[in-house]
């Protein structure tokens, strides 16, 4: 998946870890849109030419994902795979494409040229050259399966870390308040550079960001969060924004689509969803977070 995957549990149970292991090595085998022999693209490989079978798992996810495409048509497109595939970031061959194959990739992300048929568990990508990608979303679908994975083996507490997806279940029991605290990464920093953090009970906390996968060139940076208007790199004031959700699949789709959202809109977006908040980092290095978070900045 691109990334290092951590678990942090309070109990020795190897046989769970495992568990989650093999969860996970199975998920990438269905999920990926880097590797040709998985399960999804089966799918893109079957574009314009014939609907495909998918496993329950992989249909569910699908299927809410274009019902948020849908939602939020102006940022969020799970249908976007032919220009993160252009593009490339965060791969050896990451290039700017050119105008006139951007203009050609923008006709393939019509997110209601995906049909699905639920009796059948069957997507069809209704013309050739189509390309779902779930890299916006898998890994906070992955996040909330470990949890129950983890709770079917008795395991009750912990920290799972998808790489900018991180959730804690349960209580934190090495403080007396119980209370996780997780901390906000700097955009622009090397892994681990806090630029604050947040004391939460269990929640997901997933980021999306423009500092981590991206390419500069002739002094302009391209990064890995594509505008499906523009087909560009998305561009505002913002830099990055985690959201807190009790569902991490969920943080997934609001943390992409509070980015496009810009930093005033996007507090406006968070603040009115129950039970979500965020914090937001503007390109400037300001730091601004929804109501009722417990933010404390580090110097
Ligand atoms: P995340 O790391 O969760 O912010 O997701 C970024 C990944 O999602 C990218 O590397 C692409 O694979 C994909 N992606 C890029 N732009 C979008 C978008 N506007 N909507 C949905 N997925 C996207
Ligand atoms: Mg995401």
């Amino acid at each position: 998946m691109g990334t290092v995957i951590s678990l942090e549990l309070f109990e020795d149970k190897p046989d769970a870890v495992e568990a989650v292991y093999h969860y996970l090595q199975k998920a990438e085998k269905e999920f990926s849109a880097n590797d040709n022999c998985s399960e999804l693209m089966r799918i893109n490989r079957s574009a314009g030419k014939q609907p495909v079978t998918v496993n329950s798992n992989l249909f569910s996810v699908i299927k809410q994902a274009v019902e948020f495409s849908k939602e939020y048509r102006t940022s969020f497109n799970i249908a976007l795979g032919p220009l993160v595939k252009l593009w490339r970031i965060g791969f050896a061959d990451q290039r700017v494409p050119l105008q006139s194959e951007i203009k050609s990739a923008l006709q393939l992300i019509d997110i209601d040229s995906v049909e699905l048929d639920e009796s059948r568990h069957q997507v069809y990508l209704m013309n050739y050259g189509m390309e779902l990608d779930l890299g916006a979303i898998a890994k906070g679908y992955f996040a909330d399966q470990i949890i129950v994975l983890l709770k079917y083996f008795g395991i009750n507490n912990g920290i799972i870390n998808l790489g900018g997806n991180t959730v804690t279940f349960g209580v934190n029991q090495v403080v007396s308040s119980h209370l996780w605290k997780v901390g906000i990464q700097s955009p622009w920093q090397y892994r681990g550079t806090m630029v604050g953090e947040v004391q939460c009970r269990a929640c997901s906390a997933v980021t999306s960001g423009i500092g981590e996968r991206n390419f500069q060139y002739k002094g302009r940076l391209y990064h890995h969060i594509i505008d499906p208007q523009t087909g560009y790199p998305l561009e505002n004031d913002l830099a990055q924004v985690t959201i807190f959700s009790s569902s991490s699949l969920y943080g997934e789709v609001l943390s992409t689509v509070a980015l496009f959202s810009g930093i005033d809109n996007g507090l406006l977006l968070i603040n009115q969803i129950p039970n979500v908040s965020g914090v937001f980092i503007s390109k400037t290095g300001r730091i601004r977070t929804t109501s009722g978070i417990n933010f404390k900045a580090i110097a």
